[in-house]
């Protein structure tokens, strides 16, 4: 109730949610916890927790929008494997949550359904694509939130809006029920207030799923169990310098410069590393991630989901008239790219020299971690930016993500964390990257 309560009261300013549940949210709600108060705690202990998804997640019997014209009524008759894995543990869904439309974007302001605004200055962008989630988060519209990564859209905004955000290994967290963007990118990861509930997040929906061929038949320890240490002795962390050069605001090199200096006092070790291909990073990046989008997205053709064009003369036109009137200008812009990078002739030239790109880069990481166990860099080069700054330069945006998108091409785990305020009373965040399905390291420095 409390929570519905300061949903109506923020959401005017904030806009996180695309769709909140309804009636039955409270009904429900006071249903578990009358079956709680007679003992259920014990079996369900996050009985009536009010958990936000994102709006690309399938939730049965809630629309699930991908912040699109083209899915504006999509009501999945499935649950996405993390929601059932939720509902199983008493969570109950609050509601779907705003994003960048299919989670193309860095700072929620391409969903078709309005921006969101920072809770801590609604001039500024909460950051994106998971942006409605990081907000809900941090305006207290939920307990906690799921968002997607694929470049880096757990951490951004995550570190934009001072919350949590854990990017899992790839593999770690089954992706069935999530709409894809990048296949070999995307994953599921937890959006909290702090490292505790990313921990016991990650403990719901981490695991192994039939439904899912990427997920890994890797076990899933208790990722709580790293609380009950307090220090960081033999723990080495390695500083790539390549994170701390020109372009990163001084007062975020400053902030992680003094978190680095209290993960020492706990007793890491820290080193400076090279990760020498960091600069061709965003370039692989968006050769791949289009190259997979327009392969993903081709499934809108007004035939087999959502929207289907408005008038039509033959099966052509549906086509055109459909994803003409369904995607929106960044959609577009991205289904160009990845056609014209896969088309015969140019393949070999761009997606097949990204691939082998994408190798020298996660060789880079595996020859840094024979040396270091975690590598702390910036989440971001600047706090929050305002709204509009960075729309007319899809650029500019897609620079924003230089620190984050090495991690999703090499499959990495990586968490966000608050670690100071600018001078404009902004948050700042820093990263902790680790290897592969090593998250309890990470969870263990960032608690
Ligand atoms: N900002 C990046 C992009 O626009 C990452 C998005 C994401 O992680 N979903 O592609």
């Amino acid at each position: 109730r409390a929570y519905d309560l300061r949903i109506n009261h923020v959401e005017p300013r904030v806009h996180a949610y695309i769709t909140r549940a309804g009636k039955e949210f409270l009904a429900a709600a006071a249903e578990a916890l009358d079956e709680s108060l007679k003992g259920w705690r014990k079996t369900q202990p996050m009985m009536a927790m009010p958990i936000a998804i994102k709006d690309n997640i399938c939730t049965e019997g809630m629309k699930t929008t991908c912040a699109s014209r083209m899915l504006e009524n999509f009501v999945p008759p499935y649950d996405a494997t993390v929601v059932a894995k939720l509902r199983a543990q008493g969570f109950l869904l609050i509601g779907k949550t705003n994003l960048d439309e299919f989670a193309m974007g860095s700072s929620t302001e391409n969903s078709a359904f309005g921006p969101t605004r920072n809770p801590w200055n609604p001039k500024c962008v909460p950051g994106g694509s998971s942006g409605g989630s990081a907000a809900a988060v941090a305006a207290d519209e939920c307990v906690a939130a799921l968002g997607s990564d694929t470049g880096g859209s757990i951490r951004q905004p995550a570190a934009l809006c001072g919350v949590v955000g854990l990017k899992p290994t790839y593999g770690r967290v089954s992706r069935y029920g999530l709409v894809a963007f990048a296949s070999s990118l995307d994953q599921i990861g937890p959006i909290t207030k702090d490292v505790a509930d990313a921990a016991i997040l990650l403990n719901v929906i981490a695991g192994h799923d039939p439904l899912d061929s990427t997920s890994a038949a890797v076990p899933v320890p208790d990722y709580t169990r790293v609380f009950k240490r307090k220090d960081l002795r033999k723990v080495r962390i390695g500083v790539p310098m390549e994170y701390f050069a020109e372009g990163l605001d001084p007062q975020i090199e400053q902030a992680v410069g003094v978190a680095l200096g209290e993960l020492q006092e706990l007793g890491a070790e820290i080193k400076e590393i090279k990760l020498p291909m960091t600069g061709a990073a965003v370039a692989t990046y968006y050769l791949i991630a289009t190259a997979e989008a327009s392969s993903n997205l081709a499934r809108y053709d007004g035939v087999r989901f959502g929207l289907r064009g408005s008038s039509s003369k033959d099966l052509l036109d549906l086509y055109l008239t459909t994803r003409q009137e369904g995607f929106g200008p960044e959609v577009k812009r991205r289904i160009m790219l990845g056609t014209y990078a896969l088309s015969a002739g140019y393949y070999e030239a761009y997606y097949g020299k990204a691939q082998a790109v994408r190798t020298l880069i996660k060789q880079d990481f595996q020859a840094a971690f024979k040396e270091v166990d975690l590598i702390v860099t910036p989440v971001t080069p600047t706090p929050a930016f305002k709204l509009g700054e960075k729309t007319a330069d899809p650029l500019q945006m897609y620079l924003s993500d230089i620190y984050t998108i090495s991690v999703n091409l090499a499959g990495l785990p990586a968490l966000a964390l608050p670690c100071g305020l600018s001078s404009t009373g902004l948050p700042i965040g820093m990263q902790i990257i680790g290897r592969p399905f090593e998250e309890e390291t990470i969870f263990r420095a960032g608690y």
